[in-house]
């Protein structure tokens, strides 16, 4: 019979007489006394590996009822037990492990399938520098890294995997040697090209596309590829002080960034209109800041890591989400499959 420990970021404490078994978004709160001396002591039990039987069995050798004892079993199967030997403090994907069974997933599956990926980072500043860091050690297995910038002093507050001595040098370079100091067993090529519709081929046999890239169309062209080669992708950036990341797309399955309408258009304005907005526009230089590149950056690595590994619940699947920095109020945007779609609208028809 399958055997189980307490997992190892089970903590416990009482407020005001109410016993808080377990933190974070799995917590359980247990009020009556009976039930809270049930799952205390089956917990301390729970330190070895026991199989349900035992445990069972333990809590009604210590007096407990046998409804109680019931109701303390199904606290503890909500994602507050791990198998027998999954965890193993000097694996080096241990804490991920931790992480990943707050979801109740089978953790070695997910690293296998993490580890068979293949991701291409399309633009290698601050953004790509720490998607990329964050899916390299979670243990994705290869790498395309494509840009054709190089390093400049201005980049360093944001980009934080090129020190000074890096300035003068491709970006996919100081990046790539970045990665492989982290995680040695990542295979990591580079495309020292910036991304268009003349080479967007050039990731077809990728699993998943990370773009961040600031040309203009380059979402609709990798949007378009996206779509027609059945590879899921998301965007990620900063609209000056808010972070963005998503719709993270997914052929076939969710909307694409061409779902919905974008903000801005030239529809029906004259041409001196039109003018004047692109002649301001041309002029545009991003705001960028290292903390809010790191917020966008973050959580859609998070998703990214999510939905490879496919556990737990992607925040941005359909939906684009920012943080507006200077309140910290979240704003979603549905992104959500639409039939009248020009670029994937044919495919949900098929479907
Ligand atoms: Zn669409």
């Amino acid at each position: 019979m399958k055997k189980f420990i307490l997992a190892p970021y089970v903590r416990v404490g009482f407020l005001e007489g109410t016993l808080h078994f377990g933190f974070g978004s799995l917590r359980q709160l247990i009020v009556e006394r009976e039930m809270q001396d049930c799952v205390l002591d089956a917990a301390v039990f729970l330190k070895q590996s026991r199989n349900m039987e035992e445990i069972a069995c333990f809590l009604e050798g210590a007096g407990h009822a046998k409804g109680t004892i019931q109701g303390a079993l199904d606290v503890l199967l909500r994602n507050f037990l791990i198998p027998e030997g999954s965890y193993d403090r000097e694996e080096r994907h241990s804490r991920n492990f931790l992480f990943y069974a707050l979801s109740g997933a089978e953790v070695e599956k997910i690293q296998r399938i993490i580890s068979s990926k293949k991701v291409a980072i399309v633009g290698c500043g601050g953004i790509g520098n720490v998607v990329g860091v964050m899916l390299a050690t979670a243990g994705v297995g290869e790498f395309i890294l494509v840009d054709n910038d190089h390093i400049e002093l201005s980049n360093l507050g944001r980009q934080i995997m090129f020190k000074e001595a890096d300035c003068g040098r491709y970006k996919t370079t100081a990046l790539a040697e970045g990665l492989k100091e982290r995680s040695s067993l990542a295979k990591v090529t580079e495309i020292k090209e910036f991304i268009s519709k003349d080479n967007v081929h050039e990731l077809q046999n990728v699993d998943f596309i990370v773009l961040s890239g600031d040309q203009e169309n380059i979402v609709d062209v990798v949007n378009t590829f996206s779509i027609k080669h059945g590879i899921p992708f998301m965007n990620i950036g900063y609209i000056e002080d808010i972070a963005v990341w998503g719709p993270l797309v997914v052929p076939g399955k969710s909307g694409c960034c061409c779902c919905k309408e974008h903000l801005v258009s030239f529809n029906d304005l004259t041409q001196d209109q039109i003018d004047k907005c692109k002649e301001i526009n041309r002029r545009y230089q991003a705001p960028s800041t290292g903390p809010i590149n790191m917020i966008a950056s973050s959580f859609a690595a998070l998703d990214i890591i999510k939905f490879l590994g496919n556990f737990g619940q992607v925040q941005s699947l359909n939906t684009r989400i920012g943080i507006w920095s200077h309140d910290l109020h979240i704003e979603k945007q549905d992104y959500s499959l639409n039939p009248s779609c020009e670029v994937c609208g044919s495919l949900q028809k098929v479907k």
